[in-house]
């Protein structure tokens, strides 16, 4: 196969070990910047450009697009898309776990289980919108926020009150959630491809802190998860619609509670502390489900 790895940056972990993976492999691959991609989408025959020339055909697309890039990343995907390439996640299914509360309204329909969660406009609903989610300690959150920043826990119903205001006063978008106390700053993360939980690592925030990103300090290790959180993760995964899939638990009293599902999971950490070629096992997926249809784009 020749595939493509849509990345910003050929040094990155991930799109260096998928590279690597596919080589190793026998098959070729090349990184294709997402923001050097053009395209003419008026055009009867869809084609991308890249640094003056239409781009080769590829087999299979791997998508390893930035938060800061979900807008053009998604649309040169799409374009990889009406070309009947294969794509390993589709711009749909990206767009949609790029948007928290469309994920977890997702989610919530499919039956799994999440936090208590709310959202709301106007500062006059701050109090009932407090009292719905059942009153401090709450984390608020920040819907443009990624890596932990923007995620704030407030320990009482007027601390809460305030950072809501104060968000809202700058016309932040923000979810109020239930605080999972009993999950001691340590979350789940739970790699999967295709229909299985392929590694799990258990990340644990720093003392003091309750965010367990590894971007906060957090330090990543082994874990066995229960089968309940195995099909949790799998479940969550297939109603993104995400082949490939970072999906981050919250051990609860009420079990496991999804946080997030990332479309683009960075392998650094996970290969790391599990041991395992992740990597290798996206490009043996693909190679085992990636099917090239070649034929001509949907008529709309
Ligand atoms: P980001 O997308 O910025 O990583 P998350 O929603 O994943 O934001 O939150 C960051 C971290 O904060 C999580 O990994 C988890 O450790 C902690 N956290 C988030 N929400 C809650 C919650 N409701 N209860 C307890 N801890 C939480
Ligand atoms: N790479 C980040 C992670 O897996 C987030 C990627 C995304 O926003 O999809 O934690």
């Amino acid at each position: 196969m020749h595939i493509g790895i849509l990345s910003r940056n050929r040094r990155l972990y991930s799109t260096r070990r998928l590279i690597e993976a596919a080589e190793a492999r026998g098959h070729t691959a090349r990184v294709v910047d997402t923001l050097r991609c053009y395209m003419n989408i008026a055009s009867h025959r869809p084609s991308i450009h890249y640094k003056g020339e239409e781009i080769e055909p590829f087999d299979a697309i791997v998508p390893r697009i930035g938060a800061s890039v979900t807008f053009y990343g998604c649309a040169v995907l799409r374009q990889f898309e009406m070309m009947s390439t294969y794509v390993l996640n589709d711009s749909v299914s990206i767009t949609r776990s790029r948007d928290k509360l469309r994920s977890l309204q997702l989610l919530s329909r499919k039956g799994l289980g999440l936090p208590v969660t709310g959202f709301a406009h106007s500062p006059d609903d701050i109090p009932d919108l407090i009292t719905m989610v059942k009153g401090a300690p709450l984390v608020i959150k920040l819907l443009e926020g990624t890596q932990g920043i923007g995620v704030v826990l407030a320990e009482t119903n007027q601390a809460a009150e305030s950072v809501i205001q104060a968000f809202m006063g700058m016309k932040a978008n923000i979810m109020v959630q239930e605080y999972i106390k009993e999950a001691k700053g340590a979350d789940v993360r739970c790699l999967v491809i295709g229909d299985k939980v392929v590694a799990a690592m258990k990340r644990q925030a720093l003392e003091g802190e309750f965010r367990s990103n590894l971007h906060r300090g957090g330090t990543a290790s082994v874990i066995r998860i229960t089968p309940e959180e195995r099909s949790t993760a799998i479940r969550a995964a297939k109603a993104m619609g995400l082949r490939v899939a970072g999906v981050d638990l919250l051990r609860s009293n009420h079990g496991p509670v999804i946080m997030e599902v990332n479309s683009s999971p960075g392998l650094q950490g996970i290969e790391t502390a599990t041991g395992k070629d992740i990597a290798g096992q996206i490009i043996d997926y693909i190679a085992k489900n990636g099917v090239t249809p070649r034929k001509a784009p949907p008529k709309p």
